[in-house]
């Protein structure tokens, strides 16, 4: 009796391990069936997705059958059904949130069901990964095992998304679907009406329509109105609201399967209104967020049945005292000053960012965080933050943060693009994920053999950020590491490790070519630090000029930052500007002498940096000396009467960072330091261009110039124009060098 018992249980055990599995293919045959529980077009597209790769696995082309064949009715042993319609009715899904999904097998059937959106395509994506051994890595790039006899052995998970909206950057989600869908991503214009989802006050209330006739839509500040595509509105006026919602109102009409919106401030800080009305409620609420949210909550009463986006950033980012954002306001706070060396928890300035986001968690769980693993001045630089990902996007989720857009350098030649956007995605989905082991498994699936010597890589830069002290800074420079963790000690190890690395994988071309397009940051990074250096090695540079610039054409990197420099007009720029040339200036060394000194630290750093010979580079950190708000005046002495006949002043043109050309420079000479007669007067056109450049401005005489003494007059900008972020505010100009020949 007894011994009966167990044999049955023992066959009872037995025959439960083998009806749970399902067989899809034997020996290259189809054995299974996807089957369309209903007409869904994202159930078909998972359909599709399955078929395709069964077949690239096995050589098995599993039929699908579609809503119309007439065998529907009958499932199948074997059968893989997908969709929430009747043949999957017994499968619970009220747990599964949108793009959320539940696999089970149940008497030898595979049963996908969703909870709406994306999520029975995203159920095929983790079937694929988790049993049937398929990896995504990047632009059409994957791997798998071939097989020609799939089995599933028995499934019942369920998955829901860290975060209902999931936004990144990467080159191939503009090239490749399968890749988007892979890494379970969405665009903004999937989801905000009109794809406006951020920066959308101008369009609403455009400066250029209304900004005449109605300059009190707009803010006030610094003394009056300040109409400009780059200045905010008055947001106690009541037009503003009422022609604000008749345009969300029509908007919303055109675009009736859109459910969101984005009503949110320009680009630029401190250009908020603080007319007695706005300053008034900011005052009360003390923080410039509460204008704001008061206005939201009035436009998101007039769409009960839509969300209202609104941003908190740079001045809004402080959440408001007293008012609380209606439930259908979305709150998109922006972690944009913050420093990521070190989690937001660990820095002074993630600390402050952490604040405003406990702040603004307390009153609403509506909220969208916005934040930066970039750096936007150097996109090919080392931006070591991957051990911070998982720590911070788990900050995100505790405190009610629901939609998430990482923002990283996703452009082809980005460091790290590839394993950057597949660990970021994978951590929104899942928010649990180890940072450590999702990078060991991209290294290891992506480079094959290189890994480990590219996991070292990482772990020492990493372990050098943090120990240099320095933070890591979305508007670094190279030269900002160069005595950090870019210092030459490093950098000779970073080499070694990548030498080996391409050693490892020498007979193999595609992992190769990895390496190949991942080490670019490094040789960047390189060449830009030894532009700084006065003993530099030319023949060294010139060599890896060269291979530099045949790379980024083999890999077709277009730019090298966020205002699209293109890296083959850097490698040209870097013969004409930064090797080192026989003629030497008479400028060289001359002593400065400020008659209006540049600001703050710049007054000290100028009196050396103006005539050392070095080119500054493209971000104003590094050989850079700047003016803000003011005109500049100073006076180079070449240490006794010279002859010459060119004099050149060099401006950095960089509109993000507030530095503008400047409006006139005049040249004088003097022979006793004291009474100067000006030689030529140069007017200096506005410039919008987004791209950084560097401007010279030159005089050149007919006919010899003798003199000790040169003066160089600047009248700047002074004050932002209306067109620019900074409208109304001071803005800068910025000289590296003075050349007299
Ligand atoms: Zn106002």
């Amino acid at each position: 009796m007894k011994h009966t018992l167990v044999l049955s249980l023992f066959l009872l055990f037995f025959s439960v391990i083998l009806n749970a599995q399902i067989a899809l293919s034997e020996n290259g045959k189809a054995v299974g069936r996807i089957v369309l529980s209903t007409g869904d077009s994202i159930d078909l597209q998972a359909a599709e997705l399955l078929q395709d790769f069964i077949r690239q696995i096995s050589g098995a082309e599993l039929p699908i059958i579609t809503q119309d064949h007439k065998e529907i009715r009958k499932t199948r042993k074997n059968d893989i059904i997908i969709g929430n319609g009747t043949l999957n009715q017994d499968i619970i899904t009220e747990d599964i949130t949108e793009d959320g999904f539940r696999i089970v097998t149940l008497s030898h059937r595979v049963h996908i069901v969703s909870g709406g959106g994306h999520g029975s395509a995203y159920a095929v994506v983790t079937l694929l990964e988790q049993y049937l051994g398929v990896s995504y890595w990047g632009e059409k790039e994957y791997s798998f095992t071939p097989t020609e006899t799939i089995i599933l052995p028995n499934i019942n998970i369920t998955e829901n998304p860290g975060f209902r909206y999931r936004q990144s950057q990467h080159y191939a989600l503009s090239t490749d679907p399968i890749y988007k869908l892979w890494n379970r991503l969405k665009n903004p214009d999937e989801v905000f009406a009109a794809n406006y989802w951020v920066h959308t006050f101008d369009k609403l209330l455009p400066s250029a329509v209304y900004g005449t006739d109605h300059p009190e839509y707009y803010s006030f500040f610094n003394g009056k109105r300040q109409p400009g595509q780059a200045s905010q509105w008055c947001l106690t006026n009541p037009d503003v609201l009422e022609i604000v919602t008749a345009r969300l109102d029509s908007i919303f009409k055109a675009n009736p399967d859109k459910h969101i919106i984005s009503v949110s401030q320009n680009d630029g800080n401190f250009t908020n209104c603080q007319c007695d009305q706005c300053k008034a409620i900011d005052d009360y609420e003390e923080a410039y967020s509460g204008s704001l949210i008061h206005f939201i909550n009035k436009l998101a009463d007039r769409f009960p049945d839509k969300e209202i986006s609104t941003l908190a950033y740079l001045y809004t980012m402080k959440p408001p005292k007293h008012v609380k954002p209606h439930p259908n306001v979305n709150i998109m706070l922006c972690s944009i000053n913050s420093d990521r060396e070190v989690s937001l928890t660990e820095n002074a300035s993630g600390r402050e960012f952490v604040e405003a986001l406990e702040g603004w968690s307390k009153i609403s769980d509506n909220i969208f965080v916005w934040d930066y693993g970039i750096n936007f001045d150097n996109y090919l630089v080392p931006f070591p933050n991957f051990h911070i990902l998982g720590d911070n996007i788990r900050l995100f989720k505790k405190n009610n943060v629901t939609m998430h857009f990482s923002q990283i350098a996703g452009s082809r030649g980005g460091d790290f693009a590839e394993m950057r956007t597949w660990m970021v995605s994978k951590l929104m989905w899942n928010p649990a994920a180890d940072s450590d082991s999702l990078m060991q498994v991209f290294l290891n699936g992506y480079y094959g053999d290189a890994a480990p010597y590219l996991y070292s890589y990482h772990k020492i830069m990493e372990g050098a950020l943090i120990g240099s002290g320095k933070r890591l800074w979305i508007y670094d420079s190279p030269v900002s590491h160069k005595e950090g963790m870019l210092k030459p000690a490093l950098m000779r190890r970073y080499n070694a490790l990548f030498d080996r690395a391409e050693e490892a994988v020498s007979n193999d071309s595609v992992y190769l070519k990895r390496i190949w397009r991942s080490r670019l940051p490094l040789q960047y990074s390189e060449l830009d630090i030894a532009r700084t250096e006065r003993d530099m090695d030319v023949n060294a540079i010139e060599e890896k000029l060269n291979l530099f610039e045949q790379r980024v054409k083999m890999f077709k990197v277009t730019t090298l930052n966020e205002r699209l420099n293109s890296p083959l007009d850097y490698c040209a720029l870097y013969h004409t500007r930064y090797m080192p040339t026989e003629e030497k200036p008479l400028s060289l060394g001359a002593k400065v002498k400020f008659l209006v000194a540049p600001t703050g630290k710049y007054a000290e750093m100028g009196k050396i940096t103006l005539t050392d010979g070095l080119y500054g580079g493209m971000t104003f950190t590094e050989g850079w000396i700047g003016w803000e708000g003011i005109d500049g005046s100073f006076t180079l002495d070449l240490g006794c009467q010279q002859q010459f006949t060119t004099i050149t002043t060099d401006f950095l043109h960089q509109l993000g960072a507030w530095i503008l050309q400047p409006l006139n420079v005049t040249y004088s000479i003097s022979d006793d330091g004291e009474n100067f007669q000006e030689v030529k007067s140069i007017d200096n056109p506005e410039d919008k261009d987004s791209q950084v450049k560097f401007v010279e401005i030159t005089y050149v005489s007919d006919k010899p110039l003798k003199a000790r003494y040169i003066k160089v007059d600047v009248t700047g900008t002074k004050i932002c124009p209306h067109w620019h972020y900074g409208v109304g505010h001071p803005c800068w100009f910025f000289i590296d060098e003075v050349i007299v020949k």
